[in-house]
């Protein structure tokens, strides 16, 4: 089977996942920004994590033969510091539109305050600007609630619905998309988030239209080989072969490859 992993942050991840990815059939890995465990104190931190991601991990995953892109954002939490914000959102347009980054994200909710919203606004027109698609983090806690309020901020901006990728979907969430055209992200995570059987579940209740699914893999306890898992799962459960294969490489690459930063060619 044939795998793009659309959101991992290898950054956090040791040589040997890459080798492990690569071993399970996974081909090309997508890596976002995001907080990284611990509240940053200047601007200039984030050039360093930009430029390592889009420089010494796509080196790092091509040794293994995996093709590497990154996106670029003012995560939800650290937005919540408006003065590091201020200085960060320019950083963010000047990386955008560098050689492997496909697409602004995670950018979106944490704690649900008009700080973030705001971070929010000013990116989604960052990616209107640039024409490029976006991935949003739906918070982890009020979720239903954060999600209604993605949505509704998401709608307001006008955001073509084509271009936008809402992750870390469960159960609770996935009602709120019927009639809609966004994406749909679900991100398996072995203690919170969801398990491979929950991820099973919805696929199989939802079917795999506009559908992606990723490891989320951190610095936290995760698996980067959660995604061929969940294709050894659905494979059990007697899913068509095709269906597996539009969810796990197909569909990331439908998103993706709506930017013109993505080279990978099937
Ligand atoms: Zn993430």
């Amino acid at each position: 089977m044939r795998i793009i992993e659309p959101h991992a942050h290898m950054i956090a991840r040791v040589t040997d996942d890459y080798e492990r990815m690569a071993l399970a059939g996974i081909e090309a890995v997508v890596e976002p920004a995001f907080w990284l465990g611990a509240p940053r104190t200047s601007a200039g931190t984030f050039v360093d994590y930009f430029e390592l991601m889009i420089t010494w991990e796509t080196q790092r995953a091509r040794n293994y033969g995996l093709a590497h892109f990154t996106c670029v954002a003012m995560n939800p939490r650290e937005a919540n510091n408006v003065p590091l914000t201020k200085d960060v959102l320019p950083i963010v347009e000047q990386y955008a539109r560098r050689e492997t980054v496909v697409a602004i994200g995670e950018v979106g909710f944490d704690r649900q305050t008009d700080e973030e919203e705001a971070a929010l606004r000013a990116q989604l027109r960052l990616a209107k600007k640039f024409d490029m698609p976006v991935l949003v983090h739906l918070p982890h806690q009020y979720k239903k609630q954060g999600t209604e309020r993605t949505l509704r901020v998401l709608a307001d901006e006008k955001m073509n619905p084509d271009r936008v990728l809402l992750d870390h979907n469960t159960e609770e969430t996935m009602p709120l998309y019927a009639g809609t055209r966004y994406w749909r992200g679900l991100s398996i995570y072995p203690v919170t988030k969801l398990s491979v059987e929950r991820a099973a579940n919805i696929v199989e209740q939802y079917g795999v239209d506009r559908l992606i699914v990723n490891s989320a893999c951190d610095w936290g306890p995760s698996d980067p080989l959660s995604v061929p898992k969940l294709v050894r799962e659905l494979v059990r459960r007697q899913v068509p072969r095709e269906q597996i294969e539009q969810l796990v490489f197909h569909n990331p690459i439908a998103f993706f490859g709506q930017s013109d930063r993505w080279t990978f060619r099937p």
